[in-house]
Formats: structure tokens, sequence, C-alpha cells
């Protein structure tokens, strides 16, 4: 309602926060270029605050990453991203006696880091190692595979040493599509030897705890544009989130997101960290947010007001479909909820 959109006290998601934690692919960048806004909202966001970086991907070192960041705008140095191989050792470092050695099952970026951590990296499980520590990279293969099972035949309730894992992304883009990601490799491993790895990556917490223990975060807000991995871990480590509408996830997955996995803040692009974000309220199976308005009648959700903004017209409907603690499953959802004008990569 009119009475929403007047309120001049109404707080931007970035207020308040000393800490951006922001994901990469889909956030930043699709591919090699910068998406549409996220440049010079980023520079807007990091003043007065620390602007960080998270990802899952191990293959590339924080030092590349943060050259990348740098050709695209965001002038970022290497202790700005917090990898899952980072991550990773955080995990590591608990669990195993310092200079330990350590089997790696990945590529430089990993050896890198485990080498920083102070451990000794082998690659054969001969070596009696006390870890396992496993990351994607395109050149492990069958041998790196088979290395760790034979290091991980020992459960580890029977005394097995540690396995983590950096992430367990089923699936890396790559320029020609989909391939298998460090999820799918790890998987084999599971498969050959009965053991579940520790997960240092999203939507584990290791990563975030990572981060907010780095840059002593008190008030940090994370942003992602994937639901069950961004969005579930940042919940699940107790962070404020925001969903951004440039990469994998659209609107009819927000509108279906299960309780873990709904965000703080729904943006349509990262502009809207800076713009104020309207009330969001819901009364007797009404959500209102601005002049949108939507309706749970039963089985059907129905749009009252489709309001001046597309965005705001998501933020109704996810809104009052979350409310009923009911899945989407049971609902009929008239199309206009999920059409998607927004930018996708
Ligand atoms: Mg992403």
């Amino acid at each position: 309602m009119a009475l929403f959109s007047r309120r001049a006290s109404t707080p931007a998601p970035i207020d308040g926060v000393d800490v951006v934690l922001a994901d990469l692919d889909g956030v930043v960048y699709a591919g090699a270029g910068a998406l549409p806004y996220a440049v010079d909202s980023l520079n807007k966001a990091r003043d007065g605050r620390v602007l960080a970086y998270i990802t899952n991907n191990a293959s590339r070192t924080d030092a590349s990453v943060a050259a990348h960041l740098s050709e695209l705008g965001l002038a970022t140095a290497p202790g700005d991203i917090v990898t899952s191989p980072q991550a990773a050792m955080r995990l590591l470092v608990q669990r195993i006696a310092p200079g330990s050695t350590v089997l790696v099952v990945g590529g430089d970026g990993l050896v890198t880091e485990v080498e920083k951590a102070g451990f000794v990296v082998t690659r054969s499980a001969d070596d009696a190692p006390s870890a396992v520590v496993q990351g994607f990279a395109p050149e492990v293969g069958w041998t790196q595979l088979a290395e760790a099972a034979y290091a991980l035949k020992v459960p580890e309730e029977e005394g097995g040493i540690p396995w983590i894992a950096t992430n367990t992304d089923w699936t890396i883009p790559q320029a020609r599509g989909l391939a298998p990601g460090n999820g799918t490799l790890v998987s084999a491993v599971h498969t050959a030897v009965g053991r579940l790895a520790t997960v240092a990556g999203k939507p584990e917490v290791p990563i975030f705890q990572e981060a907010v223990a780095r840059f002593s975060a008190r008030q940090p807000l994370f942003l992602g544009d994937r639901l069950d991995t961004d969005i579930l871990g940042a919940n699940r480590a107790g962070i404020a989130s925001a969903l951004v509408l440039t990469g994998v996830d659209r609107p009819k997955h927000v509108l279906a997101a299960p309780e873990g996995s709904r965000p703080t803040f729904i943006l349509g692009d990262l502009r809207e960290l800076h713009e104020p974000y309207p009330e969001v309220s819901v009364k007797g199976g009404v959500a209102t947010v601005r002049e949108a308005r939507v309706a749970i009648d039963g089985a059907d959700v129905r749009v009252l007001s489709e309001g001046d903004r597309p965005i705001d017209l998501l933020r109704a409907g996810a809104a009052a479909i979350w409310s009923t603690g009911r899945a989407i499953f049971g609902f009929r959802v008239p199309e206009q909820l999920y059409a998607d004008p927004f930018h996708r990569p």
C-alpha cells in the first residue's frame, strides 16, 4: 500500500551491515563478464564496510579469483576471497596434528592451501596419510580417486582417518555446458568405500564460519543466487541473506523454497541492496508488499493487485505461500506470479 512506500525510515538491505559476503557466479559475473549493475553496486557497498567473496570452486586460487574481480572493476586482494579449500583447512587443523601428511585429491589450488596450512602433501595412500582432502580439478581421474579409496578403507568409527571434501556441488559450469562437479567425484569414492565425507563448502557452515572469523563480522549479509546452497548455508550459519535473481534460481524456485532455504531479502539485481526494502506484511491470508497484494484462498493463490514492480509481486507471492507452512505442490499458482522479467545470464 502507498502507506509503506512513503515511509522514509524503511531501511535498505545494506543498512547496518558491516561485512558483505558475495557469491561469485550468478551474483558478480556470468562466465567471464560482470552482471549488469553488479560492479557499481558492490563498489558502493564497500563504502564503510568490508566486501568479501565466498566461493565453493576449489580449482581456482584466491589470488586468481581476486585478479579476475579486479579486472572487472572490483579492486580485490587475495585475502578478500574465502574459498572452500580454506574452509577445508579450518576443519583439518581441528582434526589432525600440525605437520601431518595429507592425501590430496585435487589440483594446485588445493595443494597450495594444504601446504600453507603446514601439512605435508602426498598423492599416495602408501604414505600413511592422516587425512584425505578432496576438491575439484579437471585432472582428477580414476588414479587419484583410487588412492582416496585405499586411504579410506577403514570406517571412521573404527579408527579410520578423516575425509574432508571442499564442496559437493554435483555440477560445475563450463563454457560448453554443465560438467560433473566435485560432488559427483566424492560420490564415486563414497560408493566404493561406504563412508561419507565431511563437507567444508556451501551449504555446510565451515565456509561461512571461516568468513565471519576472518573479517570479525558482527552483522554480515550474504548475497547468493542459489537457494539450495547459498541461502540454505547462510541460514544454517545464522547469517542474513539476499537472493539475487541474476543467476540460477528463478521466481518459481523462490515461491517453492522450503523453510530452511528462504532468504531474508529477494532482489531483482544488486541495485536493490541500496534501496529501501519494503515492509512485507501478511494478515488474514493476504500478503502485501507496497501496492502488490497476494491472497491464499484454499488451494488457490490469487493476485489481488499486481502493484507497480514485478519484484514486489514476487515478494508478496512468496510471503503468502511461505506463511501457510504448506508445500508448493498443494497450490494452484497463477502464471503471473512466476513470470520472469528479471535478468538472467
Ligand atoms: Mg552462484
